[in-house]
């Protein structure tokens, strides 16, 4: 894979430096590039030598007895010097530059390869690639790297009344928000997603389709059709299916749920409500994508928060995920805001949201008492 793609991805191999760097003795700042030995008699003025020394030229006149040249940052020592001398610490009168001191050798020279030998080990195999790696390796002349291969996903919307463009939507249709939904997180878990589109609620259809996922992902992602309704095949296909197993899960949203393997594939079947397929991803699909060697999401945090207002909880025997807002106060404190709007279908609230609050215990909750919160995003708004 091409290196400016690898960010975040695992090594397979142990990438070493196909070249030094720098690749050549050259001047760390923008100056004169002298021989020391041009000073021994106390003189210090040196006649300046043809050439202007502009870095990513190279020179290969050597440096004549008694004179010197201008080098920018970055330009190659010529042959013959040993040492620059700022540009700000040197006069120039006339053909010639008079230099302050004798100056040492060495001095304001990068020696080839004092950051990187050629061969070196850079990154060691198995390690994951982050931002910060890439100067070294792309220093060290690599462009391509052999990395983990991505987890490839498939994802299909089940149902007869969805449709993806809007312009032809019909009364009783609903727009697929699913597909894009979770094709959204999936893109930040860096996994290759390929979309399936909408099955209708057809068996046979169904079958077909999911059989060919199933032969060309690592893990299927359906949403919809789990449910108790009389179309709801993906459940119906995981009753008849040895591998695969339908649950109705004492939670809220999220209630229903097909898991297990399909063929060679894993395979997770969402509710169809857009809330509760986000609940069910961040419960049942980010913990496998996290599990794999070349995740780079820290998987969902489990905090503890104060109740900013009272909410409450039906005795349902079910745990509720409340969608809900957790800031950082003045005080530091973590503070959570429970949405209004809870319903499965509304995706509305989704935007004040950043965690899910967990509620075991029924009745009511007062605001300050403290909750164990979910959190769903990398960061925590103020
Ligand atoms: P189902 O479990 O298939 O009966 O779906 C439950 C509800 O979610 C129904 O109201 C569906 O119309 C809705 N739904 C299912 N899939 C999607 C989707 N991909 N996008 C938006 N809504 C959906
Ligand atoms: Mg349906």
């Amino acid at each position: 894979m091409e290196l400016r793609q690898a960010v975040n991805r695992r090594l397979t191999e142990t990438v070493v430096a196909s070249r030094d760097a720098p690749a050549f003795d050259c001047s760390s700042v923008d100056g004169w590039a002298v021989a020391t030995k041009s000073f021994q008699g106390g003189e210090r003025l040196l006649r300046i030598a043809e050439g202007s020394g502009e870095a990513g030229l190279v020179s290969d006149q050597v440096l004549a007895d008694g004179s010197c040249v201008k080098v920018m940052t970055g330009a190659p020592i010529p042959p013959g010097a040993d040492a620059v001398f700022k540009v700000e610490d040197v006069s120039v009168e006339l053909g010639a530059a008079r230099f302050p001191a004798k100056g040492q050798p060495g001095q304001f020279v990068r020696q080839r390869g004092s950051d990187i030998r050629k061969g070196q080990v850079l990154l060691e195999q198995g390690s994951l690639i982050e931002p910060w790696n890439i100067a070294s390796l792309a220093a060290g002349g690599v462009e391509e790297v052999e990395v983990v291969k991505p987890l490839v996903v498939g994802v299909l919307s089940t149902g007869n009344e969805l449709c993806d463009d809007v312009s032809q939507l019909e009364d009783g249709k609903t727009i697929d928000v699913n597909r894009v939904s979770l094709g959204a997180q999936l893109a930040s878990h860096r996994v290759d997603v390929i979309d399936f589109g909408i099955c209708g609620d057809n068996e046979t259809e169904l079958f077909e389709k999911l059989t060919e996922m199933s032969g060309k992902c690592d893990l299927v992602l359906t949403t919809g059709g789990v449910s108790m309704g009389d179309f709801d095949f993906v459940k119906k296909l995981a009753l008849q299916t040895d591998t695969l197993k339908w649950f109705q899960l004492a939670m809220k949203p999220g209630k229903p749920l097909v898991a297990g393997r399909l063929n060679r594939a894993a395979f997770v079947g969402l509710p169809g409500n857009p809330v509760s397929s986000l609940v069910g991803f961040e419960m049942f699909v980010r913990p496998i994508l996290d599990r794999r060697p070349d995740h780079q999401i820290a998987p969902p945090k489990l905090l503890r928060a104060k109740l900013h207002a009272c909410t409450q909880k039906p005795d349902d025997g079910k745990v509720h995920f409340k969608r809900a807002l957790l800031v950082q106060n003045a005080d530091n404190d973590l503070v959570v805001s429970v949405h209004s709007m809870q319903d499965s279908h509304q995706t509305m609230g989704l935007n004040s949201t950043n965690c899910l609050v967990k509620l075991t215990r029924p009745g009511m909750y007062e605001p300050n008492v403290v909750v164990e919160v979910l959190l769903c995003e990398d960061l925590i708004r103020r």
